[in-house]
């Protein structure tokens, strides 16, 4: 397995096993390579086709930044890099972790040779009705390995606990476009405040979009812990509830997230989160509706503000 985009996602660094964990993939004796960025967030093709050998099966690649502040990679980059990936060796099965980035563009990863297309139920698809799940799009070779593997040999997509969700899910499938729009507009405001505020944002407020992860770099722990504290006094549940940094399971140091949210751990609602390292980062997420996200915002600057660790003239 080979990752060309650097590292990826935290909690996937235990399921493939980076970091030592039980149920791993390298448990199953599948190893995992990984080429880093080069600057500017380029694609290292040298490194990528010198990883390439003859027992490289998979790669993955992540659209979105995850808790690291490189950029989002656009649909178009992911499909330029997939052909390289194929005329490289053509027999790849090459996977899309596409969470957070549906509905962003006008066209998907699946459209440009993914194999398999995958992301989350309680992000941007889900619309913020789906309770749970994830979806997987691909090829049909692919989908039947899965749905064998997923389900039971012989049975494969013939069967499978649904659990009363699917209204849910085709519901939020169908809000999830105008959902994603609104989480989207958020946070291009949040980048204009934070930028005007003099903080990095990541995308910048002018900058290119591929998914809805808005980053605020604060660079002092005080600031990144006032910014969750006041998104989560904002949210429509446990709004009274104060976020403290933890241990978190799957995360390699201190985490504090803001999560007020409807379904537990959707952060396609209005949501932050980030590690308590540097650069002391936010990454802000969602709101259902452009509304909530602008009092949530507005809400983080008063008290950013009252707490003298920004100054408004
Ligand atoms: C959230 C996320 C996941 C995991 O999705 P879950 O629904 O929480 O399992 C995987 N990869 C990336 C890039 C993510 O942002």
């Amino acid at each position: 397995m080979l990752s060309p985009a650097g590292k990826p996602y935290d909690t996937l660094e235990e399921v493939i096993g980076i970091r030592e964990s039980k149920g791993s993939l390298k448990e199953y004796g599948i190893t995992y390579r990984q080429v880093d960025l080069l600057p500017g967030d380029k694609f290292d093709l040298e490194g990528i086709k010198n990883a390439i050998n003859e027992r490289t099966k998979l790669v993955t690649i992540q659209r979105s930044k995850g808790y690291q502040t490189r950029k989002s990679f656009s649909v178009k980059e992911i499909a330029e890099l997939i052909k390289f990936l194929k005329d490289v060796k053509p027999r790849l099965k090459v996977m899309v972790d596409n969470c957070y980035g549906e509905f962003t563009d006008v066209c998907e990863p699946s459209e440009f040779g993914a194999d398999m297309t995958v992301g989350s139920l309680i992000k941007n698809p889900g619309g913020g009705l789906a309770p749970i799940g994830g979806y997987i799009v691909g090829t049909k070779e692919c989908i039947e390995n899965i749905a064998y593997r997923l389900t039971s040999p012989g049975l494969g997509r013939e069967v499978g606990a649904s659990l009363d969700t699917l209204k849910s899910f085709y519901q939020g499938l169908f809000l999830s476009p105008t959902v994603s729009a609104s989480a989207l507009k958020g946070a291009i405001f949040a980048a204009g405040i934070y930028e005007k505020l003099g903080f990095k944002c990541v995308p910048g407020f002018k900058g290119e979009r591929n998914d809805i992860i808005q980053a605020v770099t604060f660079g002092d722990p005080k600031k990144l812990i006032a910014f969750c504290e006041a998104i989560q006094a904002a949210s429509p549940i446990d709004s009274f509830v104060n976020p403290e940094p933890w241990d978190m399971p799957g995360y390699d140091s201190q985490v504090i997230m803001a999560a007020g949210t409807f379904v537990s751990g959707a952060s396609i609602e209005l949501s932050a989160d980030g590690p308590l390292r540097e650069p002391y980062a936010a990454y802000f997420q969602g709101g259902i509706t452009w509304p909530h996200v602008k009092i949530g915002i507005l809400n983080t600057v008063q008290a950013l503000k009252n707490k003298g660790l920004i100054d408004i003239k």
